[in-house]
């Protein structure tokens, strides 16, 4: 067994910008182990992953906010908080803060990420029921 603390005090959270769209902040839950990845992914308003697939599934749990999970190819559904979703192995994908809200969702990435190109803006728009 692994206890993995908390948020440590003077931790530095960190700001994404290669695979994101907008502002973005990654704050680590749990770092890689057996190839299970936990982190709290902060959204501001418009802001999104780029397109993606997960080797083996991902699951977000909503905490607050407002945002967008689309799998390519589908009209984007809507993210609110207590919301769960489970994203297969393999399935293409983005997941972001809707236009006027922030989104806090935790991610539980499992296997590797494999990130493609960015959800560019008419994609975001166009997306959106
Ligand atoms: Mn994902």
């Amino acid at each position: 067994m692994k206890i993995f603390p908390g948020r440590q005090s003077g931790a530095a959270s960190e700001l994404k910008s290669a695979t994101f769209t907008g502002q973005v902040i990654v704050d680590p839950v749990m770092p890689t182990t057996d190839g299970v990845t936990i982190n709290n992914v902060f959204f501001s308003p418009g802001a999104r992953t780029y397109w993606h697939t997960h080797e083996v599934g991902q699951v977000l749990t909503v905490i607050a906010g407002q945002g967008w999970v689309c799998v390519d190819g589908e009209t984007a559904q809507p993210l609110r908080p207590g919301d769960t979703v489970w994203i297969p192995q393999g399935e293409r994908h983005w997941h972001g803060a809707a236009a006027g809200s922030y989104l806090l969702h935790t991610a539980i990435s499992i296997g590797k990420t494999e990130w493609q190109e960015e959800v560019d803006n008419a994609d975001y728009q166009a997306a959106q029921p």
